[in-house]
């Protein structure tokens, strides 16, 4: 039996009792027993995904076969789910693709982006970027002759006043992969324009976590998965927003027949269809462009500025508790204390944090760890409880006070 201090009890279940998206955690099927902080890798199956899959395969796919394309919307599927993607992250319709994995996005937003700005040798990037960003980076500076400079976002004000005549791009996250510390879209995008260079904006963990205002902020570019808070299942399609303003010139790298203007006149020569549809590559991934669409029916009426607001209640509570449970234990919180500063998922910082995600999940707890000493712990305000939070830093409390975990680091290959 564990000892409780109390107040962190009544503190979690008067937040619980007051927290009007509770019900929302209906719109999701989580087995009982767990506690799910994983959502900002793999977000949990909507209860509206099952059955929509069943009736595509078995009805669409099964019995109207190849009309399908037209009867069923598959062929505007990409578009019609980039826009309902695009209310998500402030965009208007019509600039907003889904597709792909995040990274070919990148590599489309990128090379397009560089197209755009000729003559001008950098690209900037977040050396903290996640590892695709930034080998992507390389790929396309690489191949449009540009080097690459890695400028964390706390520099990057000072660089573009320095440099920024130089700078073709800046490519960066609004959140730290690792320590879920938010940045300020508006002022680097604002910086990067004063350069007069342009900027791609990588939304995967801040979509659906928080509003965005990519319309308003005026970007140039952004991308995001549709598997972490979009819930979209494993290897869900990504997506990519282009602003209006640079559709009439947008060249796309790859050249795809589905982006033609005329797809199915199969001409001898690649003419880009008007605006987004020309960021259309090749036939699309029915059955997991559905699946996601059917995800995000999650957001339906959703208030994303509650489910922000719940989010820092939610994280803000969970460092109170480690502050409580884990800092006499030498665990400390390495996710900024300041809310405008915090994102959607809190990290702590622990030596054996992959023996330590081992042993969370044992006891019910999915967690995960980014290398080398980092537990990561994502909430989501559509499901996750104060609760669930006190519950998760007690068996961690637990663990490492009876060093009940495995020491060694992990073995290479998939973490889990
Ligand atoms: C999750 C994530 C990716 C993943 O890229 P995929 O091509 O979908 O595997 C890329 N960038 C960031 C910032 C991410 O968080």
């Amino acid at each position: 039996m564990t000892t409780v201090p109390t107040a962190l009890d009544a503190r979690a279940a008067r937040s619980d009792a007051d927290d009007v998206l509770a019900p929302l955690a209906e719109r999701f099927l989580i087995p009982g027993g767990v506690v799910y902080l994983d959502g900002n890798s793999l977000g949990p199956l909507p209860a509206a995904v099952p059955p929509a899959l069943a009736d595509l395969v078995t009805r669409q796919w099964g019995t109207d076969l190849i009309r399908s394309w037209n009867g069923n919307g598959w062929w505007d599927a990409p578009l019609r789910v980039g826009d309902t993607i695009g209310r998500l992250i402030g965009a208007a319709p019509g600039q907003t693709v889904a597709g792909d994995s995040t990274s070919v996005q990148l590599f489309t937003a990128l090379s397009a982006a560089v197209a755009l700005r000729p003559g001008r040798p950098l690209l900037v990037t977040d050396p903290g970027h996640f590892p695709t960003d930034r080998y992507l980076a390389e790929a396309v500076a690489r191949r449009e002759d540009l080097k690459v400079r890695h400028v964390p976002p706390a520099g990057l004000a000072a660089f573009l006043a320095e440099e920024g005549e130089r700078v073709a791009v800046v490519s960066c996250s609004p959140v730290d992969f690792r320590t879920g510390e938010l940045y300020d879209m508006a002022a680097i995008t604002e910086a990067t324009h004063r350069a007069g260079a342009l900027a791609v904006w990588d939304l995967c963990h801040a979509a659906g976590a928080m509003p965005l205002h990519v319309d308003a902020l005026e970007a140039d570019f952004a991308v995001g998965c549709g598997y972490k808070f979009l819930n979209g299942g494993p290897g869900a399609p990504a997506y990519l927003y282009a602003a209006h303003r640079h559709h009439a010139s947008l060249e796309t790298p790859l050249t795809g027949w589905t982006g033609h203007a005329n797809p199915f006149g199969m001409g001898p020569d690649y003419t880009p269809a008007p605006g987004i549809a020309r960021a259309r590559i090749g036939t699309p991934p029915i059955l997991s462009l559905l699946a996601l669409e059917a995800a995000l029916t999650v957001f339906d009426g959703v208030d994303l500025a509650e489910v922000r607001a719940k989010s820092l209640s939610l994280t803000d509570f969970f460092l109170h508790c480690t502050t409580e449970l884990l800092a006499p234990l030498g665990i400390e919180a390495v996710t900024p204390a300041d809310p405008a500063r915090r994102a959607g998922h809190v990290a702590l910082r622990h030596p054996h944090a992959h023996g330590l995600a081992r042993a969370l999940a044992e006891r019910g707890v999915i967690i995960d760890m980014r290398a080398p000493d980092l537990l990561r712990f994502g909430v989501n305000a559509l499901y996750t409880t104060h609760r669930q939070l006190l519950t998760a830093v007690q068996r961690l409390r637990d663990i490492v006070r009876d060093a009940a975990y495995d020491p060694s680091p992990p073995a290479p290959g998939p973490v889990t």
